[in-house]
């Protein structure tokens, strides 16, 4: 059996994967916040656990695996959307989930064995609460009620930082019914027109963090293999969740490897909504990328360092899956290559597999290639179809350029160039003119009806 090697966030170091139970190797992913659409920052864990998925589902068998990834669907940014919308609740994450699996389901991510939302498990929640009080680790006070971090003494190890670092570095919500200034809430009171169950507290409604170890505890008991998620969850959420989990039950040791995938700039430089380099899954889709073309950018760069998009990348992507795809078209797969698997089982070097694709694909062996493909949920038949549309041929416009700036030379007048220019941009045409000549790049975004009328 392949030896599967991951990082372990706790330990800071790769450790063997050793499954608790082979016949059901165990994974937990966090989950989207289902107000609006995704932006690509938030398809890199999907594609990055998806792509492990894969391969555990490889090496033990797809019935051995279960992997769940849950939707949090009760949450202050829902509520404010629906006030804002003027649309209900229901409405807004019923949508919501849905573009998500079409988003995710465009980049060929698989979906998980389970995927519970947050609001079916509210019992759940108020139970492993109300073990938290038992067992001395929360406190009820004025209708909510907190997790008290000093009755952890682990409380910080994942991300390695003390109480008082914490304080002096988080924004920390300071309210007269914490006693610690630490303590997270696991239960708060809603107003009559916000959702909320009864409990013993009160109407209220959870915390974000122990939707994650209730439904983890529901699905794959108190202690399971993988824990994944975005970096910017180590802390607080993931420091949260294992206390939670760890004091509610004691008996499993919740999950034994944590790993973390590094987030996403555009680029070179970080997503923000004011850098107005900020977009969407959807986005990029409706611009003309396939899916397949964004996944295959995001494996190309281990999980655990920053993934820079650039459309440069984009563009070097559709042409490598274009001749990859030609070179498969039609034929079987046949058995993935070993040193794809060997890479992908060292921490799940993804870049690794894809430099040996371009290997088999350089020897012309398709069949390994399509095979190897699979492993990182690539060249499928489901997510080719973009393939088969030809690629734009751009030689007549370039040689039409070509010749009006030869014209404009002689006569001096580049309002011809400029013209031709400005509509090939708008198109989405990379334009670049040099002393050997014209060459045009069709961009991200290229649209081949907008060159139609351009006379
Ligand atoms: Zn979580």
């Amino acid at each position: 059996m392949v030896e599967i090697k991951l990082h372990n966030t706790k330990s800071r170091r790769k450790e063997i994967l050793a499954p608790i139970d082979p016949k059901n190797v165990r994974m937990y992913v966090c989950g989207p916040t289902v107000y609006d659409r995704a932006h690509i920052g938030n398809a890199r864990p999907v594609i990055v656990f998806d792509v492990l998925f894969r391969l555990l589902r490889h090496v033990y068998g797809p019935e051995h695996v279960t992997y769940v990834r849950n939707f949090t669907d009760v949450d202050d940014k829902i509520n404010a959307r629906a006030a804002e919308s003027g649309r209900s609740i229901g409405e807004i994450t019923a949508e919501t989930t849905q573009w998500y699996l079409e988003d995710m389901a465009a980049v060929g991510a698989l979906e998980p064995t389970e995927m519970p939302r947050a609001t079916a498990y509210i019992p759940q929640m108020i139970a492993m609460i109300e073990t938290l009080i038992e067992k001395g680790h929360a406190y009820a006070a004025e209708g909510h009620v907190l997790f008290s971090v000093e009755s952890y003494a682990a409380y910080g190890r994942l991300s390695g930082r003390s109480v008082d670092d914490m304080i002096a570095g988080a924004r920390v919500e300071v309210a007269p019914y914490k006693r610690n200034p630490m303590d997270f809430v696991l239960w708060k009171p809603s107003a009559p027109d916000l959702p909320g169950w009864e409990s013993p507290w009160g109407r209220g409604r959870p915390g974000w963090h122990i939707e994650c170890s209730a439904m983890s505890y529901e699905l794959l008991g108190a202690e399971f293999d993988i824990h994944g998620g975005g970096n910017d969850l180590m802390f607080p959420h993931h420091e949260n969740e294992i206390a939670q989990s760890c004091c509610a039950h004691p008996e499993g040791g919740f999950a034994r490897i944590w790993m973390h995938n590094e987030m996403l700039q555009v680029e070179g430089r970080k997503m923000s909504k004011s850098l107005g380099n900020f977009f969407t899954v959807r986005d990029l889709l409706d611009q003309g990328v396939p899916g397949e073309v964004i996944r295959f950018v995001f494996l190309s760069t281990h999980y655990g360092k920053p993934m820079d998009w650039t459309e440069k990348k984009a563009r070097e992507a559709e042409a490598t899956l274009r001749k990859w795809r030609a070179l498969t078209d039609g034929i079987a797969a046949g058995s993935p290559s070993p040193a794809a698997l060997a890479a992908l089982a060292d921490d799940l070097n993804t870049a690794g597999a894809i430099a040996e694709m371009h290997r088999l694909a350089g020897a012309g062996d398709g069949a390994a290639l399509k095979a190897t493909g699979a492993l990182l949920g690539l060249l499928s038949d489901e997510m080719g179809a973009w393939a088969s549309v030809p690629e734009a041929d751009l030689s007549a416009y370039a040689d039409r350029l070509a010749a009006a700036r030869e014209a404009a030379m002689a006569s001096k007048d580049f309002s011809e160039v400029d013209r031709l220019k400005a509509a090939l941009l708008a198109a989405g045409v990379e334009v670049r003119m040099s002393k050997a000549g014209v060459e045009l790049l069709p961009g991200v975004g290229f649209d081949v009806a907008k060159l139609e009328g351009l006379e």
